[in-house]
C-alpha cells in the first residue's frame, strides 16, 4: 500500500512537470522481460495493479532484435517482449542497440522506461523528465524522480516565483502612480558627468606656447581629424606663425 502511494506521487510529479499523461505509455525492454519471468510475474497484471490506471506497454524493433540475436539465454524474454505492441522508433531498416534505441524514444515523448539494465538507468537519471520503472524482485518500483528533474522544476519553480514578484511590483507601482514605462513624456535628466561650476575653477597655468608649437599643435590636430574633413592652413597664416 505504501509502495501504492508512493508511485501515486511520482507519477503526479512526472504528470504536473513534465506533461505525462494517462494513459501512460511503458516502453518495455529484454531485462524487464527476463526478470519478469525469473520471478514469475505476469507484466501488465502487475503494471495494472501497481499504476491503478491506465498504461499502455509496448516496446521497439531494436529491443526486440537485439533480444532475438542474444539466442537462447533470453528466449523466454524474447517472446515475453514481443506480445507487447511496437512502437516505431526511426530505426526501421538499421537496427541500434535497445539502450540507444530506448533513449531516443525518450527524447520527444514521455515513455516510463520499463528495464532493468543499470546502465540505461544510470544515463536516463542525468536527464530531467525521465522517468524509470523496475521490478525488485516480484515488485515493480515507480523510481523516485532523480536529482536532474528535481533540480529542473526547483529552477523552474524559482524563476516563476521571480516572474511573478516582478509583475506584483509592476502591479503595485501603477497603483501608487509611479510610471514604470520608459516613454512617459517627462523629459529626461542627463546623465553622465557634470560641467565644473565656472566659480570654483582656477585658470590653468600654462606654459604660453611659441608660434612654432601652436603652428605643429594646429597641425597635429588637423592630422587626426584629416579622415572626416581636412582643414588646410592658409598660406599666410603658416608663414606668420612660423616668424619667430
Ligand atoms: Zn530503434
Amino acid at each position: 500500500m505504501l509502495n501504492k502511494r508512493k508511485s501515486h506521487k511520482t507519477l503526479v510529479f512526472f504528470a504536473t512537470n513534465f506533461d505525462y499523461r494517462e494513459p501512460y505509455q511503458v516502453l518495455i525492454d529484454a531485462t524487464f522481460c527476463q526478470a519478469a519471468l525469473q520471478h514469475k510475474i505476469i507484466i501488465e497484471e502487475q503494471i495494472k495493479k501497481y499504476f491503478q490506471c491506465q498504461a499502455k506497454l509496448l516496446t521497439t524493433q531494436c529491443v526486440i532484435l537485439e533480444a532475438e540475436a542474444l539466442g537462447a539465454p533470453l528466449t523466454g524474454a524474447t517472446s515475453i517482449v514481443k506480445q507487447f505492441h511496437v512502437h516505431k522508433c526511426g530505426h526501421e531498416g538499421k537496427p541500434v542497440a535497445a539502450a540507444d534505441c530506448i533513449k531516443s524514444m525518450t527524447k520527444d515523448n514521455r515513455y516510463i522506461v520499463a528495464s532493468q539494465d543499470r546502465r540505461l538507468q544510470q544515463s536516463l537519471r542525468k536527464i530531467p523528465g525521465r522517468c524509470l520503472l523496475y521490478l525488485h524482485k516480484a515488485t515493480p518500483v515507480l523510481e523516485a524522480p532523480s536529482d536532474a528533474s528535481k533540480k529542473c522544476v526547483q529552477k523552474r519553480t524559482k524563476q516563476l516565483m521571480l516572474g511573478k514578484q516582478v509583475a506584483k511590483i509592476d502591479y503595485m507601482k501603477q497603483q501608487q502612480g509611479i510610471c514604470t514605462t520608459e516613454n512617459d513624456g517627462t523629459p529626461k535628466k542627463k546623465k553622465g558627468p557634470k560641467n565644473p561650476n565656472p566659480l570654483s575653477c582656477k585658470k590653468s597655468k600654462k606654459q604660453k606656447e611659441s608660434p612654432q608649437q601652436i603652428l605643429h599643435r594646429v597641425e597635429q590636430t588637423t592630422l587626426t581629424k584629416a579622415k572626416r574633413k581636412r582643414v588646410k592652413i592658409p598660406a599666410h597664416v603658416k608663414e606668420a606663425l612660423s616668424k619667430p
